[in-house]
């Protein structure tokens, strides 16, 4: 349109017949230069492992990129759940067993700058429902943005944030560098050693890792809903009987108010509860405002994996259709949401998992549930997605070794977060917000310690990493 503007302006016009879309079914791209950036680590994704992996790279002092395709850092923490689950042990479920902060570092210095800025409820103790978690951590969303953003960048992490991770660059079984994408252009960062931390496992699947897309969960765009009130909520659920989880911490800048909710749909009036049931909306939220629900779960099965583009536009629009539908039932059955409204929308659907990529160890569900513990382990960990059906053994914790996070057959690349644990059930457990976030701080360590002893990550000994981990606060007791 624009050139044949230009043309009708200078009195000649474009033939544009000559324009032949039929030509082939490929296009061969032409080879382009592209300028190369230099870093030790660079993290692919900058959602909840990948803040921390940065951060924790920067900090060992390596030269660190965070490629990110969105505005801002925090990912499925920021846009999916409801409370991250959990910084502790699951003592109240067990008793005579010990309160114990399993999950430290700096996962647990975003909360303590959270706090700061009123931006979650604490760790609020779960009155009701604690054999599923002993504490809800909930979160103002977008103070986790901007705190993680900070954090990021006075540990000196390169923040490259509306860039699109597109390649990667090989050298045999070794990654030279990645390809990034932005209004600014396409470049190559090379870096030493690397971090996927995408979710989708990109860096991987470019680099040539074995990978599956199982397709086990259901796809979710959550909606805050603001204009609401969490104590009518309570009211509502109570007087159906129906409340199974509780719990009481900082809310408005006041502690002991109702941060966290879960009810039995069943009980509940059937246009809601049935209404619920059609659309795939959960009952659970949290909220860290008076007159928000931070979260409200709309879930969505697609036919195929996540990783399909038509079939995700069609997932997204369904998703929407679904969250309209949610807030007419507020409205219309739950007490203090007359005039409800959608707040917040995730800017694309969030997945529970997308590809499956084959790390030097699977975390099996006996490993979970037996509360083992590894030689190599980086973390600990004590939480299960689906307690109290699936429990770690005594209220206790497992160990994440550092074997699960190398990528089989590469090199120089460690892996974090949901990508991680083949068994569904397993995955329930690692895939979880602070589970991730602790993979984040080891893969980051682990993969700065790589670049400064220019050693691949099966190369480092453990010994060191275990040290950098304990002098980073990292909780090792099981
Ligand atoms: C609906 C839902 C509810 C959940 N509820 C809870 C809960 O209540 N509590 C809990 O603890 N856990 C919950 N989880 C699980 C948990 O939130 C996720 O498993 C976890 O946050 C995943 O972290 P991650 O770092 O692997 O991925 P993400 O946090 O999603 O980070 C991936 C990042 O990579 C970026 N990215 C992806 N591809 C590219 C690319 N090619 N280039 C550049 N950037 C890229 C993304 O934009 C994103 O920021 C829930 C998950 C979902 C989906």
């Amino acid at each position: 349109m624009l050139i044949l503007g230009i043309g009708a302006q200078a009195g000649c016009t474009v033939d544009m017949s000559k324009v032949d879309i039929n030509l082939g079914n490929y296009y061969e791209e032409p080879v382009k230069k592209l300028p190369v950036r230099k870093f030790d680590v660079v993290v692919a994704g900058g959602g909840t492992a990948g803040v921390v992996a940065a951060t924790a790279a920067a900090r060992q002092g390596a030269k660190t990129a965070l490629i990110e395709v969105k505005g801002y850092p925090g990912g499925t923490a920021t846009e999916g759940g409801t409370a991250l689950h959990s910084f502790y042990n699951l003592w109240k479920a067990f008793p005579g067993v010990k309160k114990c902060q399993v999950v430290r570092g700096i996962a647990q210095e975003i909360i303590d700058r959270l706090m700061k800025v009123g931006g979650t409820s604490g760790h609020a103790e779960m009155s009701k429902g604690y054999n599923y978690d002993s504490v809800c951590t909930a979160i103002d969303t977008e103070m986790y943005k901007l705190v993680t953003f900070e954090m990021l960048v006075e540990s000196g992490v390169f923040v490259c944030v509306n860039t699109l991770l597109a390649g990667a660059i090989m050298d045999g079984s070794r990654i030279r560098g990645v390809i990034a994408e932005s209004r600014s252009g396409r470049e190559a960062f090379y870096a030493k050693c690397f971090v996927d931390c995408t979710a989708y496992g990109d860096l991987a699947a470019y680099a040539g890792a074995d990978y599956t897309e199982p397709n086990d969960y259901p796809v979710v765009n959550s909606i805050g809903v603001a204009n609401v009130s969490i104590d009518k909520y309570y009211e509502f659920l109570k007087s159906h009987d129906a409340i199974t989880q509780q719990a009481e911490g900082i809310r408005s800048g006041k502690d002991g108010q109702i941060v966290r909710l879960d009810g039995r749909r069943v009980n509940l009036p059937s246009g809601f509860s049935e209404g619920a049931g059609k659309i795939g909306m959960s009952i659970v939220t949290t909220s860290v405002h008076d007159n928000y629900f931070m979260f409200i779960k709309i879930n969505f099965k697609m036919p195929v994996s996540p990783t399909n583009r038509d079939e995700v536009a069609k997932a997204e629009l369904e998703l929407r259709r679904r969250q309209a539908k949610a807030i007419e039932l507020f409205r219309e059955y739950v007490p203090g949401c007359e005039k409800a409204f959608i707040a917040r929308t995730s800017p694309k659907l969030c997945i529970r998992r997308g590809r499956l990529i084959t790390c030097d160890y699977d975390i099996a569900l006996s490993d979970v549930l037996e509360a083992r513990h590894f030689d190599d382990d980086v973390m600990v960990y004590g939480f299960h997605d689906s307690a109290p059906r699936f429990q770690v053994k005594n209220g206790g914790t497992y160990g994440i070794p550092y074997r699960a996070l190398r990528v089989a057959g590469i090199e120089n690349l460690l892996a974090a977060g949901m990508m991680i644990t083949s068994d569904h059930d397993a995955h329930m457990s690692t895939r979880n917000t602070v589970s991730c976030m602790g993979q984040g701080q080891a893969t980051g360590t682990a993969a700065a310690l790589c670049a400064a002893k220019n050693c691949g990550t099966r190369e480092l000994r453990y010994s060191e990493l275990r040290k950098a981990l304990v002098n980073g606060d990292v909780y090792f007791e099981s």
